[in-house]
């Protein structure tokens, strides 16, 4: 009989063609497989019972990577001859299949990094089927050799006689190569005229990875070619090449990720339970953030191994293992850990393009290890933080883009989803599935915005979506909002920023509601024109009823309230908090700050924020009164509480579920003059929090009979409140949601905004 099947969901690039040729071979059946653009087709011809078993075993052994969402199978005429081939792809049609992520070095082509016996040596760009670059060099699909950035080299007669061997385990690898014909490495000094120390260096050195190494042995910055764009290395433990490198790259206090060697590195570091061993050894190598060695103080000078300048204020390490063979051999060179942080100044994006690289970083780095295999999409790393067994995503890139998610309603047209502001993603979806754009970063800087646009119409082009319908923050000045309306012959979709992110949490969890939503951010446009950002919602994922906030206060002076906490303390206190030490640091604006907050208006326009009350508490405690990165007061005043202080803070809620925020705030003033510890009193404002979150989710079920809740926004990115409040939530008998695979920040928006569209574009709308 024969038989036609065809396969769909993440099957090129994976070693899914050579698989089905070996299993078909095994079972002694004729036939073809080959790619084409909605995936991957089979054509078989054998006994029923051998059909069968291919079919059976098909799903069941498929490749690691792989990640098959359907299969269909006619029957009918086949063009099999008498043996199995593998025939070329078939461009044509419309391209439906999904790319893989870029996968690290497989255990495989490690062992052959490390064999004198071995002809790819200590080659800086060995892969195979089951590893190496997917997704960054596709320029388009479907995905083979000539449509990536390695089309350029071609392939020496050994590495072609084992991508044509079906026994081979580079059977198909489209970025395979050798020594002999595939990329290679240069070691470059940012000095034109190779002058200087690093540039002596360099030359005395002689091979590129050795030479790099003595840079940053020598204290120098390094920039590293890796898979999504160019890192800045320093030696981890070198304080002032880290301090330098904060200065050139112009980031005061943002804590810089750490590659280690190996686990062994990683536990000397860092407490690696099970579920941290898994992060960081997984194919998708994110950054993993992890609590510091027991004892570790806040300025890092625990271990020798890491300089306070890497990561200050923070109890916590980013660490991740190396993901390349050139990292491997890198690491391998200097014997230590390095700081490997992404190749940008401030908030510009990563550099992923040679020259721009050499432009942007020329100042930054001391010298480039560079080389000539080009990086068509930029995609940063990817972090991770182990969140009850497993891996809470707060910046999904790397590794972790394209893999689709199945939508909770399919959506019958395709969708645009554009995201927010900060951390901004795109998201496109089709029928059943969503892929979400890698991380890009801020909008305002015109750079990100150009790779925000670019990034749209290439993953449009990649996974065949052309939007028809368009959905969108409610934010009038947001870029993402402009970039939407300016859009011809779509139709808009409206989100509310916080309904996005209560649908992005649902479609996490594959839930399509209704639930209690609870959203705490920074901000977020509301829908009565005020900035929300503490928000009790009832939620399904076509529409929602604000169904309580935090009550609102006056940011005075706008955003200048963000970027100085203290004026949140100012505006909390309202008066009261003259004789603090907050008011005292502050003096000069402190009196004027007050009355601008009492004056409202659009001079301090109010906001229900959750991460403003953070802020305000973090400069009352004396955490810091100005910031130098999103978030980071919140981050900070998280890092220094107590874990083990069990007391909370209590706030009153009024009937209409409106919460006295400045409630909490006069507690830990009140602590706070009579001499409490500030660790205990952030602890208690934390706790505080929790509970009070419970109490309006209790009103709630009573209210409207609903048993989930479901938390989201960039606020519950803090362990300590959202361990105490999922664990208060199920003592009360909640089923609470939280986020995993998509941040729970902005960086989430856009899955949500399209689930949204989605749930609304049904024909019976929920
Ligand atoms: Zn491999
Ligand atoms: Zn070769
Ligand atoms: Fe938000």
């Amino acid at each position: 009989m024969g038989v036609r099947v065809r396969v769909e969901g993440v099957v090129q690039g994976v070693g899914f063609r050579p698989f089905v040729h070996g299993l078909a071979t095994r079972l002694g059946l004729a036939g073809l497989v080959g790619n084409d653009a909605q995936g991957v087709f089979v054509e078989l011809e054998g006994g029923r019972e051998q059909i069968g078993e291919f079919l059976a075993r098909l799903e069941r052994d498929a490749p690691p990577l792989a990640s098959i969402e359907r299969v269909t199978v006619t029957t009918g005429a086949t063009r099999a001859g008498g043996r199995f081939l593998i025939v070329e792809s078939d461009p044509s049609g419309t391209a439906r299949t999904l790319v893989s992520p870029d996968i690290a070095t497989c255990a495989d082509c490690l062992a052959e990094l490390a064999d004198p016996a071995d002809r790819r040596y200590r080659y800086p760009f060995v892969n195979c089927v089951n590893c190496g670059p997917r997704l960054t060099i596709v320029r388009a699909m479907p995905y083979d050799r000539p449509l990536t950035t390695m089309a350029g080299f071609e392939m020496c007669g050994r590495c072609l006689a084992e991508y044509h061997d079906p026994a081979d385990r580079r059977f198909h690898a489209q970025p395979t190569c050798c020594p002999a014909c595939g990329p290679t490495l240069r070691l470059v000094g940012a000095d034109p005229s190779a002058g200087g120390r690093f540039g002596r260096l360099i030359r005395a050195a002689g091979e590129p990875l050795a030479g790099a190494a003595e840079v940053l042995r020598a204290g120098g910055v390094l920039a590293v070619k890796g898979i999504g764009g160019y890192h800045l290395s320093v030696l981890a433990s070198d304080e002032e090449a880290t301090a330098e490198l904060r200065r050139r790259k112009h980031r005061a206090g943002k804590p810089f990720a750490v590659m280690v060697a190996g686990l062994d590195e990683a536990r000397r570091l860092c407490e690696v339970d099970e579920v941290a061993e898994r992060l960081l050894t997984g194919p998708a190598r994110p950054v993993v953030l992890l609590p510091r060695r027991a004892g570790a103080p806040m300025d890092g000078t625990v271990d020798s191994a890491v300089a306070g300048a890497v990561a200050p204020g923070t109890r916590h390490l980013g660490l991740m293992l190396p993901y390349t063979p050139l990292h491997h051999l890198l690491l391998d060179g200097v014997g230590a850990p390095i700081v490997l942080t992404s190749g940008n100044r401030s908030d510009e994006p990563i550099a992923y393009d040679d020259r721009d690289a050499f432009d942007r970083l020329c100042g930054v780095a001391d010298a480039f290890l560079t080389h000539d295999r080009p990086i068509h999409l930029r995609a940063d790393d990817s972090v991770v933080r182990p969140f009850r067994g497993r891996g809470m995503v707060l910046r999904r890139a790397r590794g972790h883009a394209p893999r689709p998610f199945a939508l909770p309603l399919d959506s019958p047209r395709h969708v645009l989803g554009c995201g927010a502001e900060l951390k901004s993603t795109f998201c496109l979806a089709k029928g059943g599935h969503a892929v979400m754009s890698p991380h890009i970063g801020d909008l305002e800087n015109y750079e990100t915005l150009r790779s925000y646009v670019e990034g749209i119409e290439h993953f449009a082009a990649l996974f065949g979506v052309r939007p028809e319908v368009v959905a969108h923050d409610l934010h009038p000045e947001y870029l993402s909002t402009k970039h939407a309306l300016a859009l011809p012959d779509v139709d808009l979709v409206p989100v509310q920023h916080h309904h996005a992110h209560i649908a992005s949490c649902l479609a996490d969890n594959g839930e399509a509601g209704p639930v209690i939503g609870v959203a705490f951010d920074g901000l977020g446009y509301g829908l009565d024109g005020t900035l929300w950002g503490g928000e009790f919602l009832l939620a399904g994922l076509a529409s929602f009823e604000r169904a309580g906030h935090l009550a609102p206060v006056p940011m005075p002076g706008g955003s200048a309230a963000i970027r100085q906490p203290w004026r949140m303390a100012a505006a909390y206190l309202d008066g009261d908090g003259d004789a603090l030490a907050v008011a005292r640091r502050n003096e000069r604006w402190w009196a004027s700050v007050t009355a601008l907050a009492r004056r409202g208006g659009s001079g301090a326009p109010p906001t229900s924020s959750a991460g403003r009350l953070f802020d305000a508490v973090a400069a009352l405690i004396g955490v810091r009164d100005t910031i130098t990165y999103e978030g980071q007061a919140a981050i900070e005043l998280e890092q220094l509480a107590d874990p083990g202080e069990r007391a909370a803070y209590p706030a009153a809620v009024s009937d209409d579920l409106v919460v006295a925020g400045c409630d909490l705030v006069r507690a830990a003033a009140a602590d706070l003059a009579a001499g409490t510890d500030p660790a205990v009193i952030s602890a208690r404002f934390h706790n505080g929090v929790g509970d009070v979150v419970v109490r309006c989710c209790r009103v709630l079920r009573d209210r409207a009979g609903l048993e989930t809740v479901a938390l989201s926004g960039g606020v519950f990115q803090n362990l300590l409140l959202l361990r105490r409040t999922v664990a208060r939530l199920e003592e009360a008998g909640f089923r609470v949601l939280t986020h995993s695979g998509v941040p729970a920040n902005d960086g989430g928006i856009s899955l949500g905004q399209v689930a949204v569209a989605a749930a609304r574009l049904q024909p019976d709308p929920l």
